[in-house]
């Protein structure tokens, strides 16, 4: 933990091991703390905000560039250990600590960028001035999924605005948090402006943030029940919040689509982090008259990856996050297959090969989905593609919509006028036409409904660290 400028090796709760997810070995063992070193960290955060709200956004801008830099230089590095604390394969975990560093850099950009803003008013005698602020201590909750963009792209614009920071990471994976820490502590980030609270028990922690007046701003990427609670425990105590949380992506592909070229685009993202993404597709709707070549591809592409340990050569899927992971997946799968669907490939634990010391489950494809299945509802965040065959426009767009869920959405067709009608009429934050990385530093990434409230990265990201002031003058 780092509270206050100083690291703290052991605490109140002694420490907990962080595990490898492919084959269970302790990586490192880390501090565990609780309320009181929340608490703690949010007086220290409270004592830091004056002077870091107070330096000039150049000097501000100066350090978040030069973390950028640092962060760089130890790309592989920090690749390596993220791989290690989360099992995503090499590559994967290389692209994601360049994806961290592209926040750094874009709200060392925005930082500089604060606009005001004159009003002219009705009444001669007056002017109107407004002015952002930021809104203080921001808690900030991160998930296991993505261990160090998940870190940047909270505290990027946070600390951008000014603010300053308590950050909880998961407890699976607090080794790239404590990394990028160790970063803004050597740029010379003062003492409190950046606290971090590692701990096995999220929930004493999580109490701290959600009640200590001190805190003015929760933000929580995670599950969506999780998100929820704190968000209403945040509200009653009228603290800004903004929460990136579960999704259920639907996955179209158009008649006119090439079948091919969509089954690439999906085995791309939906095995992507072995399933483990917000946005991954959860149900990939294809039409009817493509269905055969459209699972041709995929399975061809699915046979051909391997899972292991992210660190071996050749490996392209890892491990699940945990057993329960593991048994979530399978019950969706053996759900879907009892009430009627076809499984195409895969299905089972991965044992042979060691693999049993790890969380792997085969990369699975099912068709013949149906909404009375749970898979057609719930998250699945694991690597089950779930086909399900659609005859009609309109019907595709009414069922995609049918969720509780609005993050982000798959269009593979090559008619604009459909493409048109279906980004305006997908009701989700985030729509790829024939595109299946739909996000970058400098594009707003959120989602609508039970996925969440606010965007992260782009303009937008910094603005919910930000309060509105308005100055009325009569001169
Ligand atoms: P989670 O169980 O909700 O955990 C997320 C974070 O919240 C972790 O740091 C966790 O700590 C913490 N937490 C859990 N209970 C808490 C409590 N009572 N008080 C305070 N903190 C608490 O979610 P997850 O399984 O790690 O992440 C997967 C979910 O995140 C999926 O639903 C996924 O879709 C979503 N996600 C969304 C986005 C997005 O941008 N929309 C991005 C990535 C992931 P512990 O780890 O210590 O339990």
């Amino acid at each position: 933990m780092f509270i206050n400028g100083v690291w703290i090796q052991e605490g109140s709760r002694g420490t907990f091991p962080v595990t490898n997810p492919s084959n269970g070995t302790v990586v490192r063992k880390v501090a565990d703390g609780g309320r009181e070193e929340a608490n703690a960290a949010i007086a220290a955060a409270a004592k830091a905000f004056p002077d870091w709200a107070a330096q000039t956004a150049h000097k501000r801008s100066a350090l978040l560039y030069q973390a950028y830099q640092v962060l760089i230089s130890r790309k592989d590095q920090l690749a390596e250990l993220l791989t290690l604390e989360q099992g995503k394969p090499l590559r994967a975990a290389t692209t994601e600590v360049q994806y961290a560093a592209d926040f750094l850099l874009w709200f060392a950009e925005e930082a500089k960028r604060i606009y005001g803003e004159t009003i002219p008013s009705a009444r001669p005698d007056q002017r109107f001035l407004v002015r952002h602020e930021p809104v203080g201590v921001v808690a900030a909750v991160t998930p296991w999924n993505y261990p160090i963009s998940m870190v940047t792209r909270k505290l990027g614009p946070a600390l951008a605005a000014g603010c300053t920071v308590v950050l909880k990471p998961a407890e699976a994976t607090p080794l790239c948090a404590i990394e990028m820490v160790k970063i803004f502590e050597e740029v010379g980030l003062p003492a409190g402006v950046v606290n971090l609270v590692t701990g096995s028990d999220p929930k004493p922690i999580g109490e701290e943030f959600v009640t200590n007046p001190l805190v003015r701003k929760l933000t929580f990427t995670g599950s969506t029940p999780v998100g929820k609670m704190l968000a209403g425990k945040a509200a009653g105590n009228m603290k800004r919040v903004s929460c990136e949380l579960g999704g259920h992506a639907p996955f179209i592909v158009c008649q006119d689509a090439d079948p091919v070229h969509a089954a690439k685009g999906l085995q791309l993202v939906k095995f992507l982090n072995t399933g483990q993404a917000c946005i991954s597709p959860n149900r990939i709707f294809v039409h009817e008259s493509m269905v055969e070549a459209f699972k041709n591809t995929l399975v061809e592409r699915v046979s051909k990856m391997k899972a292991g340990n992210g660190l071996e050569q050749g490996v392209s899927i890892g491990p699940l996050v945990n057993d329960a992971a593991v048994a979530k997946v399978d019950a969706q799968v053996q759900d879907a297959i009892a009430k009627g669907a076809e499984i195409v490939c895969g299905g089972e634990r991965l044992t042979a090969n060691g693999l049993d010391r790890g969380h792997f489950y085969a990369p699975t494809v099912l068709n013949a989905i149906k909404p009375a299945m749970t898979i057609y509802r719930e998250e699945t965040f694991g690597p089950v593609a779930a086909i399900v065959p659609y005859g009609d426009d309109d019907d595709v767009l009414a069922m995609a919509n049918d969720t509780n869920y609005g993050l982000a959405a798959y269009v593979y067709t090559q008619n604009l006028s459909r493409a048109m009608r279906l980004y305006e009429g997908l009701n989700f934050g985030i729509i790829g036409i024939n595109d299946i990385n739909p996000s970058g530093a400098s594009a707003p990434f959120g989602g609508m409904k039970n996925s969440g409230i606010g965007r992260e990265g782009a303009r937008e990201g910094i603005s919910e660290y930000l309060e509105t002031k308005l100055g009325g003058f009569s001169i």
